[in-house]
């Protein structure tokens, strides 16, 4: 028999990644194709399918174990649906795991995106060995995964894990989901952009100026370079950021209490000047009482978190027996 492997799929609101991943998390094959969720949920469903079924029509059958989704969500998985989501405007209540299950045979696990990149992570990325972690992707917003010895934490209400939306300002930054002073309006890069650009709207100096003047904007990479080269106001605005972004991994800390806490997404391309400077709030903000401390480390599987996630959770059913379950169910 050849090497077995599992299909992975990262669904997002603009690209759809599908890999084939080997049993230690390996990538041995990778698509990446463009989508448009605006056409359609089972139009783009039946897209996925055929990249899936394009990629495993030079493997036989026998040595694929399942398939895996990253979606975003929030998610209806005892249900097998994709609830509704603001990435895949239109899409509701849609019956995915069904849909893919009879488009390629196999059979599928689907998981919130955002829980497949954190699973990633502890399967075979920074936390490989750990007994937990919790990630959060600092991202558009702040996504967040927690898995707890070995398992993803869903919540009652299937979406457990949304730290992005914990309150840490009363009558804070107004947020898209309807609260004020979440989280991820002091956390996220486009927010810390944002807030950067309004300051030198309202008169504040900074070489982000004329980037701004020519550009219309920038983005929190831009930031970081003019903080490192010296700006006081990037300085200011990065160093706040950190700051937030320190204060929701006490909280997460106190509340999860996790071995590990790994920082991903777009804003830790920038290393160490963000690692650093988060190690350095939370170890001044928190308690001292008790050294429970989880390690604080960045992402070592990147944007290909979520794909590698997603096989893993087919390979963790195929393990576990749970697949055979899963056909005799359908
Ligand atoms: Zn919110």
């Amino acid at each position: 028999m050849a090497e077995q492997l599992a299909v992975g799929v990262d669904l997002g609101g603009t690209n759809i990644v599908t890999a084939l991943v080997t049993k230690d998390g390996r990538i041995a094959e990778m698509i990446s194709r463009r989508t448009e969720p605006h056409r359609g949920a089972e139009l783009v469903i039946t897209e996925m399918a055929a990249v899936v079924n394009e990629l495993i029509n030079s493997v036989s059958l026998d040595d694929i174990v399942g398939l895996g989704v990253g979606t975003p969500g929030p998610l209806r998985q005892r249900e097998g649906l994709i609830h509704h989501s603001a990435n895949l405007p239109g899409w509701k209540n849609v019956p995915i795991q069904k849909w893919l299950q009879e488009k390629t045979g196999l059979p599928v696990q689907f998981e919130n995106d955002a829980n497949a990149a954190a699973y990633a992570e502890f399967w075979v990325g920074a936390g490989k060995g750990v007994s937990g972690l919790v990630t959060l992707t600092l991202g558009t917003g702040v996504g967040a995964g927690v898995i707890i010895d070995g398992e993803i934490l869903r919540g009652h209400f299937e979406n457990a894990a949304e730290i992005g939306h914990t309150i840490v300002e009363l009558d804070g930054r107004p947020c898209s989901c309807g609260q004020k002073g979440c989280f991820e309006q002091y956390a996220a890069p486009g927010n810390i952009a944002k807030h950067a650009a309004e300051e030198i709207r309202n008169g504040a100096k900074s070489s982000l100026g004329g980037i701004l003047k020519a550009q219309g904007g920038f983005d929190s990479e831009a930031v970081a370079e003019a903080a490192q080269a010296g700006d006081a106001l990037a300085n200011n605005v990065w160093n706040d950021a950190c700051r937030y972004i320190a204060l929701g991994c006490v909280n997460i800390q106190h509340t999860i209490n996790p071995e590990m806490l790994v920082l991903a997404g777009g804003m830790s391309k920038s290393g160490g000047f963000l690692l650093d400077r988060v190690r350095q709030h939370f170890a001044s903000q928190t308690w001292k009482i008790f050294d429970d401390a989880p390690q604080l480390v960045l992402s070592e599987l990147g944007s290909n978190a979520g794909v590698i996630g997603a096989a893993g959770l087919a390979w963790k059913a195929y393990q576990s027996g749970a697949v055979r379950l899963n056909i005799a169910a359908s």
